[in-house]
């Protein structure tokens, strides 16, 4: 998985976990977010979406079905999802 630069988002917590997510890295682009761009939480890796000021939001569930159904999309997601998830377990294996 490629990252992108880091862009300083608007402190917002994530609709699901509600840890708070200020930065975001392009994943397979280079690009800031823009409104309406799908983004990944970096602690619970739910799926948001970025609104006009750059806040975090659950899809629709409208959106959702777009999202799953555009496989290139979909499996960046589960990509970035499950780098998230076994980035999150080594870090709460080394707070042991
Ligand atoms: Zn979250």
């Amino acid at each position: 998985m490629k990252l992108g630069p880091t862009t300083r988002t608007p402190p917002t917590p994530c609709p699901q976990c509600g840890a708070v997510n200020d930065t975001a890295d392009g994943v397979e682009h280079e690009e800031a977010p823009t409104p309406g761009d799908i983004s990944v939480c970096m602690y619970c890796a739910a799926v948001t979406v970025f609104t006009n000021d750059l806040k975090l939001r659950t899809p629709t569930s409208e959106e959702m079905a777009n999202i799953r159904s555009d496989a290139e999309i979909w499996a960046t997601i589960k990509e970035a999802q499950r780098a998230i998830h076994a980035a999150f377990s080594s870090r709460r294996a080394s707070d042991q």
